[in-house]
Order: structure tokens, then C-alpha cells, then sequence
């Protein structure tokens, strides 16, 4: 059966570094699924691998051309969408697609693909917590990091439509109970 793994959650809550962390770790079952975006590259970002970095243009066409399975507009005119084309290519290669996507996003395959899907909820151990990781991250200016987080405790609201929520407090233990859930999502369902 085709899989997916989908990881969703405030900006800053770590799904990047967790999912880096399953990628170089099951480099044989798991592969990412790059999406589309209009937002800016940030310093060692690169076109084609963290994203497909897009002129709203080529997004648009993208959109007219049915070529996303789905996308959302998360920030104010910043647009980012899961290309047709990534899933099909990795199913391909016989391994389960893993989805950074925001909350609708994540919720939207759920629902399409249901049983074949994890949905995984990543949340940060406090709001607190979470604009500090965010603030030492660094990699956003004043007003982008004020949107993030008045976007956080909307997408909090959210958690509890997700097939399992994991807190994100010390980083080894995520790292641990990911695999675990992952290891667990492809053995057994088929
Ligand atoms: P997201 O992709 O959800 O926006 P990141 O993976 O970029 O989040 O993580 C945000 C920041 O928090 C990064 O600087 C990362 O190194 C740090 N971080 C992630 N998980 C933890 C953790 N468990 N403890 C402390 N810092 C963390
Ligand atoms: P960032 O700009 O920090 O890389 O990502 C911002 C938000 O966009 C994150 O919540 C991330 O999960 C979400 N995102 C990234 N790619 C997609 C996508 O293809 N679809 C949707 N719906 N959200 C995405």
C-alpha cells in the first residue's frame, strides 16, 4: 500500500528537525515530499530541496494546471502547495512520502487518504517554549515572527483531529518516539 506520513504543527515546534532526523535515519523507507512555495529562500536555502521556490506567476499556473494535491495560502499572500508530482515519484520508488504541511494541509490528506495516512501533531511543551525556539532560530523579521505566533494557538486548536499528538520537550526522546510510530505505521497497516 502507497503511504504517507504527515507531520503538522506551529511554526517553531521542530517538525523540521524531526523530519530531517527520519529522512537521514530511514533513508530506505521514507523520502520528502518538496512542496511548492512563493515565500522567499531563506540564508542556505535552496530551490529544489528544502522547496520549490516559486514566482507567484509559476504558482498560479501550477494552480490552473490542477498540479497541486493541495494547497493553502498559511501566511498573508505566502502561498504552499504538495505537488501531484513529488508523491507519485516517490511512491515510485517504493517508499512512504513525509509531509511538512500546515494544519489544513495535513488535515486534507487525512481525509483523502485516510487509512493510509499518519497524521503526526508535533507540539511544542509550552507557547513560551515556542517563541523562544522560534526568536533563537532567528530567520524571521519582527512582523513574521508576530504572525507565527498568533498562528500558533489556532493551529493548537487543530490537535486533536490528528491521528496521534506527540509533545516535543526533549529532542532525543521525539526522536525515539517518532521512529517508533513511523516503524510501527509501516509494519503493521497493510
Ligand atoms: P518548524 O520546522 O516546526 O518550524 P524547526 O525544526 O525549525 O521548527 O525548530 C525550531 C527551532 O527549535 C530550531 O532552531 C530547532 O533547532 C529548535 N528545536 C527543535 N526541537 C527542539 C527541542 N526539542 N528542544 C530545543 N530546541 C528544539
Ligand atoms: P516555513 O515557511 O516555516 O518553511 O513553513 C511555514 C508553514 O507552511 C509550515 O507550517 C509548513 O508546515 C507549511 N507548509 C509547507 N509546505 C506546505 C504545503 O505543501 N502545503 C501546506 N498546506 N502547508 C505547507
Amino acid at each position: 500500500m502507497n503511504k504517507l506520513i504527515i507531520f503538522s504543527a506551529p511554526s517553531g515546534s521542530g517538525k523540521t528537525t524531526v523530519v530531517n532526523h527520519l529522512l537521514e535515519t530511514m533513508s530506505n523507507k521514507l523520502a520528502f515530499s518538496i512542496s511548492a512555495t512563493t515565500r522567499s529562500p531563506r540564508p542556505g536555502e535552496t530551490s529544489g530541496k528544502e522547496y520549490h521556490f516559486l514566482k507567484l506567476e509559476d504558482f498560479q499556473s501550477k494552480i490552473n494546471n490542477n498540479e497541486f494535491l493541495e494547497f493553502e495560502e498559511v501566511y498573508a499572500g505566502i502561498l504552499y502547495g504538495t505537488l501531484y508530482s513529488e508523491v507519485e515519484k516517490i511512491w515510485a520508488e517504493g517508499k512512504a512520502v513525509v509531509f511538512d504541511v500546515d494544519v489544513k494541509g495535513g488535515l486534507a490528506l487525512k481525509r483523502r487518504f485516510e487509512k493510509q495516512a499518519l497524521a503526526v501533531f508535533l507540539r511544542p511543551p509550552s507557547v513560551e517554549i515556542l517563541l523562544e525556539r522560534l526568536t533563537k532560530r532567528s530567520t524571521e523579521v519582527e512582523h513574521q515572527l508576530k504572525e507565527r505566533i498568533d498562528k500558533a494557538n489556532y493551529e493548537l486548536s487543530f490537535e486533536s483531529q490528528y491521528d496521534v499528538i506527540v509533545v516535543n520537550d526533549v529532542l532525543e526522546d521525539t526522536f525515539k518516539t517518532c521512529e517508533e510510530l513511523v516503524l510501527n505505521f509501516l509494519d503493521n497497516n497493510g
